[in-house]
């Protein structure tokens, strides 16, 4: 793991770095040469244990950041508390207001965020940009938002009579995210949570603190400037048990947890067994179905982004292939002539000619192996390069793989087709009918994102109805990977039924209550209940 948890006898005080990182960190204000605080509560602190950042791509390190004690914690939760109890009064557009201000900063520094997301995160630096537009664009629905949060008048049975459902704030709203987006999963949450009138606070993956550091440091700037209090945009930075304590603290009203199906199932019953509200954003399987009749310019570039891009290091990812049998020959062929063309073009995600990253950290590349070790011992014919790429032995960098398994039914037992391996190996089964693939699209346990190859409107129509595909995210010659923020986000099963951005997400966030008015001068029962003495 390239998490260590250290003491700070350990650390020379000022260490050197390439030039290449210390720009990145400087142009955010970071200052590498110290322990970087890793707490904000409306002032910059921390004292619980070093976290040391780590660049997947040379192994050098960042910086280290000083993460929260429980002390430290449990004040900030405090203050969250005490903060929300003023902003919940602020009228919802003049919070919108100040989330507009947060899109101006955030936008002024995409260039620069996205280069640290790179550094820290690993993914190429188009992708660490187009991270930080996904904030700019969910900032922009949450100034929308701030004057749409609309409620509802519903037709009461009995005269003189009105319903209403009133949205109000909710409270205190923890984000615990995970490594792979490290700024735009955040953004999602508080853009929605703040127009919402709620404090957030923020618990990112304890091997990407710089990049939450640098957004929550221009993020409290204007909040400052709004005279608002820092805490209503909170960080705690910190390992795993930081993350529990927040999920157990009757403090927070409501748990957006994303990361592993693993974690996520330990955070949904602490949460649940103190009848918090917890919103799940969990692994995904994603399938990509090629029919004969399909544009084949267009499913096989989309098929290798879905798959090669981001070191399949998305949720999104594409990691499963169902391919008409008549095409498949011509699919696969196409699909290995673009892998052979990957490893000249694997190197520094902050260069821009860069197509392919390192993964996040060591214990990545293990379960690559460890996944690739199966599928050999399952028999598994392997049609690409596989393995550790030496020439960038720095780094954690591994080839893309395609991998076309003996059996494609994920419902055998050991069936590497129904975990989620979080790196770029992509199964290949060929099928015969539709019905079959959405089948096999169906019988994993995640159900985060599936897409459609084809141009036959029958089939459209099969993939998108009830006997279709069953994730959240279902695609039609759009590859499984890519979302844009204005639909609601997320995925079904072991996925964990969560939506976050755009859509109906933000009815989470808030209290709803469903207020019966008599405007009358009687007051009658409702189903024509009597009850008199
Ligand atoms: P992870 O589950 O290891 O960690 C996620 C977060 O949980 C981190 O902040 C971590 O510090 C914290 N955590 C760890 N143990 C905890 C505990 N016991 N209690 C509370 N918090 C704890 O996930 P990861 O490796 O950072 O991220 C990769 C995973 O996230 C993949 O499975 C990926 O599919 C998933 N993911 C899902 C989505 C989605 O929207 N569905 C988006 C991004 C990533």
């Amino acid at each position: 793991m390239f998490l260590r948890a250290t003491g700070p006898a350990l650390f020379p005080a000022a260490r050197g770095l390439s030039t290449r990182a210390s720009q990145v960190l400087s142009s955010l204000g970071i200052n590498h040469a110290e322990p970087v605080p890793g707490v904000y509560d409306g002032q910059w602190r921390g004292s619980g244990e070093h976290l040391v950042s780590v660049c997947p791509a040379t192994g050098e390190e960042l910086a280290r950041v000083v993460s929260a004690s429980p002390e430290e914690l449990h004040t900030t939760l405090d203050k969250a508390r005490e903060a929300y109890k003023s902003f919940r009064l602020v009228p919802a557009p003049r919070r919108g207001e100040v989330l507009r201000q947060i899109r101006e900063a955030i936008a002024a520094k995409k260039a620069d965020l996205g280069a640290l997301v790179s550094l820290e995160m690993g993914k190429i630096r188009s992708e660490g940009a187009g991270e930080v537009q996904e904030i700019v664009d969910i900032l922009d629905y949450g100034v929308g938002l701030s004057r749409m949060m609309n409620g509802r008048v519903v037709a009461s049975e009995r005269p003189g009579h009105s319903i209403l459902e009133i949205p109000n704030p909710l409270g205190v709203v923890a984000v615990l995210s995970a490594f792979n987006f490290p700024v735009a999963v955040y953004g999602w949450n508080l853009a929605l949570s703040f127009a919402a009138g709620n404090a957030t606070i923020w618990k990112p993956s304890q091997t990407t603190p710089l990049c939450s550091i640098a957004l929550t440091k221009i993020i409290s700037e204007v909040l400052e400037r709004n005279e608002l209090p820092g805490v209503l945009a909170a960080l705690v930075t910190g390992a795993k048990d930081v993350g529990s304590a927040i999920v157990e603290s009757e403090y927070v009203d409501m748990v957006s947890f994303t990361g592993s199906e693993a974690v996520g199932r330990q955070v949904a019953k602490t949460v649940q067994s103190r009848f918090g509200k917890v919103l799940l954003e969990l692994g995904g399987n994603n399938a990509s179905i090629i029919m004969p009749d399909a544009d084949l310019s267009l499913a096989v570039p989309a098929v290798f982004f879905g798959a090669v891009g981001t070191a399949g290091q998305r949720c999104t990812s594409t990691r499963r292939l169902y391919l008409h049998r008549t095409i498949a020959p011509e699919v696969l062929s196409r699909l290995e002539t673009l892998y052979a063309s990957v490893p000249p073009k694997m190197g520094d995600p902050l260069l821009e000619n860069t197509l392919l990253g390192p993964l996040h950290n060591e214990n990545a590349v293990q379960i690559y192996e460890r996944a690739l070790e199966t599928h050999k011992a399952q028999h598994a014919e392997i049609l690409t390069s596989s393995g550790r790429y030496t020439q960038l032995a720095e780094g954690n960098f591994v080839l893309p793989v395609i991998a076309v398994p003996k059996h494609a039914d994920p419902g055998l037992a050991g069936s590497m087709w129904s975990t989620e391996t979080f790196a770029p190996i992509l199964s290949v089964a060929v099928f015969d009918e539709l019905e079959q693939a959405i089948e096999w699209n169906n019988a994993v346990p995640q159900g985060l994102s599936s897409s459609l190859w084809t141009r036959d409107v029958r089939h459209i129509g099969q993939w998108l109805g009830p006997a279709g595909s069953d994730t959240g995210i279902v695609n039609v010659n759009v590859g499984t990977s890519g979302a844009e923020i204005g639909a609601a986000f997320g995925g079904n099963k072991s996925t964990g039924w969560g939506r976050e951005s755009g859509g109906d997400a933000w009815k989470q966030y808030v209290r709803w209550s469903a207020a019966t008015i008599n405007f009358s001068d009687a007051a009658p029962l409702a189903q024509g209940v009597s009850f008199a003495p």
